[in-house]
């Protein structure tokens, strides 16, 4: 039996590790998720049976109950919506860490080695933590809560305090296991640690701190695996706690920014309604153009490259955007689609969409890879995007893009802008670009503006 169990864990461990492989490229994400699917369930089956802590009645009701209530959650859930209900994720695994730590350690009241009472002390800190500070990022998210940082006096100095606390209730833990208080007030500070974590990072930065809790969340299930001797638990937490953190970096270098500025600076902005304005108060004006007007002119041109941002997944414009696509290609122009790596408010975001809508993946581009072919492109068709096309990010010194790589959407010959204003993007930052000589703004709502163009291409 131990070795069904073990070889079970193995294959489960493996799978794993080919599934994250697989999530790395838009062909193969799908059948890496079946992979994982797979995988988590062998391991949660194999190890409620083997154990024989509940009976195959049980395991399947809890796994059709605990399933169903996820899958309606995750079908429901709006596309711009998905960081909260990641958040909300991540909370449920970390109290899970939590729960299962504690009941251990009334398991062994007192009895276990002084390892297993490290891990537990770590289980219980590092889950709680997730547990609330992902409650906090999704309250922030969804507008339960402001989503500007929150600082309280001498906040850093109370964060220092509460980490103390819990090193020393650890510590009176690992001396007085028998002791239940110091587990609980391990779990009390942690909690409140999770909240003053994140309350100073204000709303823009959250998807970054989601993917810092999930990276927390994968540890504590690491440190319970330890606990529970469990090597597939050991193995899947140090994955997710790896490669949340690796998508931490990511998300911070493809803004430019460090990671001790988005958890520290307290510089997160609210969201994305301000307006672009001109910069410095002197009156620029800004060329309009319908649907009809754009299609008149693809008439004339060879390439287009698509540049899609947070609006298209607003506007769920991107069923329509394919078919425009075909549209054009079937005029015999160039059409690509060029993807920032930030672009919208999740990883992949775009790349998501487009997949939804069965835009082929050998039209997709990533930035490196295509800003050198704008310059000999005769249109750059932004929709819904801003930040990552706005040429601010490479001049202006004071500006929160500064830095950040952007798509060279600007040595396209012409430009065109889909867009509902002149609001501005996530950043709060003028897009100096709107009142460029060869930009077209074409005022509207993605969807309807895209549809308006698929009309008239079919007219002609
Ligand atoms: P932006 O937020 O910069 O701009 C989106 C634009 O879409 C807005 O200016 C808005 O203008 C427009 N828009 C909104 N709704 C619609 C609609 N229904 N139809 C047409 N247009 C619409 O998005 P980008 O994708 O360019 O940039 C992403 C930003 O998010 C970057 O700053 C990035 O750093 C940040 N970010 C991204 C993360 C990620 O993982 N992808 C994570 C954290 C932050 P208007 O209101 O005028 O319509």
């Amino acid at each position: 039996m131990i070795y069904l169990e073990q070889f079970s864990y193995l294959l489960a461990s493996v799978l794993f590790i080919i599934a994250l492989k697989m999530l790395g490229s838009a062909k193969t994400a799908r059948k890496g998720m079946q992979y994982a699917m797979f995988a988590m369930a062998l391991a949660i089956v194999i190890t409620l049976i083997i154990s024989g802590i509940v009976g195959p009645i049980q395991i399947i009701i809890g796994m059709v109950v605990g399933g169903l209530i996820g899958g309606v959650v995750a079908k429901r859930i709006e596309m711009t919506s998905m960081p909260q209900m990641v958040a909300l994720f991540n909370g449920f695994g970390g109290i899970a860490s939590t729960l299962v730590a504690y009941s251990e350690y009334l398991r062994y009241s007192g009895a276990e080695t002084m390892d297993v009472r490290v891990t537990v002390i770590l289980s219980l800190f590092i889950g709680t933590v997730t547990l609330t500070g992902s409650l906090i990022a999704y309250a922030k998210l969804q507008g339960v809560m402001p989503g500007r940082p929150i600082v309280l006096p001498l906040h850093q100095l109370l964060n220092l305090l509460l980490v103390v606390g819990v090193v020393i209730f650890g510590i009176m833990n690992v001396m007085e296991p028998s002791v239940q208080m110091w587990a609980i007030l391990i779990i009390a500070t942690a909690a409140i640690f999770g909240i003053t974590f994140v309350i100073p990072i204000g709303g823009a930065d959250m998807p970054v701190v989601i993917a810092l809790l999930n990276s927390y969340s994968g540890l504590a299930a690491s440190a319970t695996g330890f606990v529970l001797s469990n090597n597939v638990l050991i193995i899947a937490g140090a994955l997710v706690g790896a490669s949340g953190l690796i998508l931490t970096q990511l998300m911070c270098d493809a803004m430019n920014r460090s990671l001790f500025n988005v958890l520290f600076g307290a510089v997160g902005t609210d969201d994305s309604t301000g307006d672009a304005g001109t910069g410095g108060g002197e009156q620029k004006t800004v060329t309009r153009y319908t649907a009809e007007d754009v299609a008149m002119i693809m008439d004339t041109v060879q390439s287009v490259i698509i540049v899609p941002g947070y609006g298209l997944a607003v506007a769920q414009a991107q069923h329509v955007l394919h078919e425009m696509g075909e549209l054009l290609t079937a005029k015999g122009i160039d059409v690509k689609y060029a993807i920032h790596p930030v672009a919208g408010r999740m990883p992949g975001h775009m790349n998501v969409l487009l997949a939804e809508a069965n835009v082929p993946y050998d039209v997709l581009y990533e930035m490196d890879d295509i800003n050198d072919d704008f310059q000999n492109t005769d249109v750059a068709l932004i929709i819904g995007a801003n930040d990552v096309v706005n040429p601010s990010a490479r001049t202006k010194k004071d500006s929160p893009l500064y830095g950040m790589p952007i798509l060279n959407v600007d040595y396209a010959r012409t430009v065109m802008f889909v867009k509902r204003s002149m609001g501005a993007g996530f950043a709060g930052e003028a897009n100096p670009l709107f009142f460029d000589d060869k930009t077209m703004m074409v005022f509207g709502d993605a969807k309807a503006v895209i549809t308006g163009l698929v009309k008239a291409l079919k007219e002609e």
